[in-house]
């Protein structure tokens, strides 16, 4: 999916749910949608400080799980301590580098 039909699902998730269409939340959403590296909370947040400058680390945090519940964004099972979230909601698999902790994406089935 395009990164413009993202945006039309997420107005239309929000619409069902009842959740509000707020400029925070799309900017969040959008970024996200623009990070393929998979960002813990903090890099998101520091990112998004020049567009968004009263934004609070605890704000896209809360974003960011809501949006979670809602299934338009989704959440990095790694061993680090620090959640990690990416935006591509395709079914794929990670593979996630030992020494750098770098997470790749990776479609289709495992050899
Ligand atoms: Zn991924």
């Amino acid at each position: 999916m395009s990164v413009k039909d993202r945006l039309r699902d997420f107005e239309e998730v929000c619409r069902k749910e009842g959740l509000k269409i707020t400029h925070q939340r799309l900017e969040i959403f959008r970024e996200l949608l623009n990070s393929h590296d998979h960002p813990t909370v903090e890099k998101l947040y520091h990112r998004l400080r020049p567009k968004l400058p009263t934004i609070s680390l605890d704000t896209v945090y809360r974003t960011l799980t809501t949006l979670e519940q809602h299934g338009l964004v989704g959440r990095v099972e790694t061993e680090e301590s620090q959640a990690r979230f990416e935006g591509e909601m395709e079914e794929h698999h990670h593979a996630i580098c030992k020494k750098c902790g770098k997470i790749t994406d990776f479609f289709g089935e495992i050899p």
